[in-house]
């Protein structure tokens, strides 16, 4: 199973793609995070990556697509791909097509997340991360059980990031806007297009995305 998950900074992507993980075995393939990684390592890629995350643009299409290849080819053909923040323009969306059918895999399902702008400043403005484990949290919507430590490991340190301002975020999803939204009509002619309330709490979401891929 190989999926999409298409969506605005803050719609919900890593957040469903973590409960994906945990229920279904699939591997979350985040650009973003593949990025942030690169930038915390000093690679050549993550030097030339930085300012521009860091203004809310988009990070050029040759690099996303080599990253995602490259993981593509340290999993194991049978373990399904959840993409999440990826592809993210036209020619992304073609550097998709080849990278999957080069590895034998199809896609499964594009599922949007369809949300109000306004709110996502607000779950962008309030969101952070285990800084051990990765998993996401927000100050209003979904804070740990005991304050200050992880649900899911047990950590103290928790993280935000630079880039989780509203200024930036305006432009990340005016990038959305004119660029990402766009290739939507590539996969409803594929048929392959779901829409799903992303205003939902996290669970209805979560089960809408369930009976999607069931
Ligand atoms: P969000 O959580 O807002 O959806 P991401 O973590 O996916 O954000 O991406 C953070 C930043 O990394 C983007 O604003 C962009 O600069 C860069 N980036 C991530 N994925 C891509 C991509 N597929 N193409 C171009 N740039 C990307
Ligand atoms: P994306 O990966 O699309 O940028 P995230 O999954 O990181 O978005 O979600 C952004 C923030 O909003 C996170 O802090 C997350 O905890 C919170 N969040 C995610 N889904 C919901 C939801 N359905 N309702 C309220 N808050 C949410
Ligand atoms: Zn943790």
């Amino acid at each position: 199973m190989n999926i999409i998950l298409l969506g605005p900074p803050g719609a919900g992507k890593g957040t469903q793609a973590q409960r994906l993980v945990e229920r279904h075995g699939l591997k979350q393939l985040s650009t973003g995070d593949m990025l942030r990684a690169a930038v915390k390592a000093g690679t050549a890629v993550g030097l030339q990556a930085k300012a521009v995350m860091d203004a809310g643009e988009l990070v050029s299409d040759d690099i996303v697509s080599a990253l995602i290849g490259e993981e593509l080819d340290a999993m194991s053909p049978d373990t399904g791909a959840i993409f999440d923040g990826y592809p993210r323009t036209a020619p992304q969306a073609a550097s998709l097509a080849s990278i999957l059918s080069d590895r034998g895999r199809r896609l499964d399902h594009v599922i949007e997340l369809d949300v109000d702008e306004d709110a996502l400043v607000e779950r962008i403005t309030g969101r952070y991360t285990c800084a051990t484990c990765g998993k996401g949290y927000h100050d209003r919507f979904e804070r740990p059980a005991i304050e200050g430590t992880c649900d899911k490991c047990g950590g103290h340190e928790f993280k935000r990031r630079p880039d989780d301002n509203e200024a930036t975020v305006r432009t990340r999803m005016a990038e959305y806007r004119a660029k990402t939204a766009p290739i939507l009509p590539i996969y409803d002619a594929q048929g392959i297009v779901s829409h799903i309330d992303g205003m939902a709490d996290m669970d209805t979401v979560t089960a809408a995305i369930e009976a999607i891929i069931a």
